[in-house]
């Protein structure tokens, strides 16, 4: 299963997660002091003082820099090949491997991650230079609590690993971060088939005893990844068709599987029996998340990962799911993640539309020029209590750079709305700090 565990170890950002790692070094901790940090300001406002909430984050595995990109560009590779086996597959995938680790290389979020370190610590910004940094470092959790301090990040939203309904133990801070739950795996019939399902109405139980489980667990949102495996618009199916759809895929022999379990038809008939039956869940999810306050949190966003179509990402069919009456009278809230990107105005016009949708800027924050394209349409279109903060990455150095972008980006922004569109020095800093923690705070439930 080496495809499945080299994709299982990338996420949209996954690749420059895996950069920040570090290994056990010789030295400790070498996080330069607070006072040193240069002002970024708007008018009399200084955003490095207000504090940031990252509104979603992975945990990998620590590893080298050199490492983590080999691992990333194995998988950036497979994600370039059909899911079906064909003759040749292994020597073409080896034949990209080198093109994809040269290629991120050369990716705004690791031009950005190399100059970031190299001012924050006073060396040349290079890759051995970036390495030497994070191997200092000896204890993870004290690394990822000294690089919050620094940057004043108060907490994280971590999305878990873990199949298992459970509180994660991550090597972040125990007093720092709150946890999603993603449930891609749970709606493959494998997943069905090894708990003994053989209809719609226990595995819609199944589901949702899970779901329950993880908000008694205090889990804040359900994660939807499956913009990787099929589109993100969802028919309404009744019970009697979802079952049948549910036979239809057990039956049916997948010809491949994307990222090692979301199985992939040939023929077009049980691919969309798949979709029913899967819909028929999501439909039942949504309307249980609002029940429980937990959010829902679906990736949109085209960049970086191979797998990702845009076709799949296409966000306009939520407008179905955005005006359902069932789901609206459940209250349900919904994180567009990733901005959208490159869907980020349709994001924003949703955002304007509907109270419960909201957006994050995770995975972009690392890109300073496209993050202030989608800030300017964000916050052109929608309050900025609309929007959060995020990385989608997990090394604390990654974590570092993408708020301290987030906060020069912001600043030059938000001094447009000060300096030319009459906005007030208070209207600039209630923007500002909404869009660093006050809308993840109030979101993800956030108290610590
Ligand atoms: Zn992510």
């Amino acid at each position: 299963m080496r495809r499945r565990h080299a994709l299982k170890m990338i996420g949209l950002g996954g690749a420059a997660a895996l950069l920040a790692q570090n290994e056990r070094g010789e030295a400790g901790s070498v996080v330069p002091p607070t006072a040193s940090r240069p002002e970024i300001k708007v008018g009399p406002v200084n955003l490095s003082m207000i504090e940031a909430i990252d509104a979603h984050t992975h945990e990998r595995p620590f590893a080298t820099a050199s490492k983590s990109n080999a691992t990333y560009a194995k998988g950036f590779a497979d994600g370039a090949l059909p899911p079906q086996p064909f003759l040749g597959r292994d020597a073409l995938r080896d034949q990209l491997i080198p093109a994809f680790a040269q290629h991120w290389e050369q990716m705004p979020p690791q031009v950005g991650l190399r100059n970031y370190i190299g001012r924050t610590y006073g060396v040349e910004p290079t890759r051995e230079n970036v390495d030497a940094v994070i191997a200092r470092h000896r204890d993870p959790t004290d690394y990822y609590r000294e690089k919050m301090d620094y940057e004043r990040i108060a907490a994280v939203v971590l999305q878990s690993e873990s199949t298992e309904p459970v509180r994660p133990k991550p090597l972040f801070p125990d007093d720092r971060f709150v946890w999603t739950f993603s449930i891609g795996p749970l709606l493959q019939p494998g997943w069905a088939k090894e708990r003994g399902i053989t209809d719609i109405e226990d595995y819609r139980r199944a589901l949702l005893d899970v779901v329950a489980t993880c908000a008694n667990n205090g889990c804040r949102g359900i994660k939807l990844p499956i913009a990787y495996y099929r589109p993100i618009s969802f028919k309404k199916v009744s019970r009697e068709d979802a079952d049948r759809a549910l036979k239809v895929a057990f039956a049916a022999k997948p010809s491949g599987y994307i990222e090692g379990r979301a199985p992939v038809y040939d023929d077009d008939a049980t691919t969309a029996a798949l979709w029913a039956y899967e819909d028929y869940l999501l439909n039942a999810l949504f309307i249980q998340a609002g029940k429980l306050n937990l959010n829902i949190v679906i990736h949109v966003c085209v960049a970086l990962n191979t797998l990702l179509r845009a076709d799949w990402n296409d966000p306009r069919g939520l407008y179905s799911t955005f005006t359902d009456p069932d789901i609206q009278r459940a209250g349900t809230r919904f994180v567009l993640i990733h901005s959208g990107y490159p869907y980020h105005h349709h994001v924003a016009s949703f955002i304007s539309q509907f109270p419960n949708v909201y957006t994050d800027l995770s995975y972009v924050s690392h890109h300073p020029g496209t993050l202030e394209e989608v800030l300017r349409v964000f916050l052109g279109l929608a309050p900025a209590e609309k929007i959060m903060h995020g990385s989608d990455f997990s090394g604390p150095e990654a974590l570092a750079y993408s708020v301290d972008n987030q906060r020069r980006v912001l600043a030059k922004v938000l001094t447009d709305y000060r300096s030319h569109f009459g906005w007030t020095d208070r209207d600039c800093e209630r923007m500002a700090r909404a869009v660093l923690s006050g809308t993840a705070r109030k979101v993800f439930g956030i108290a610590v």
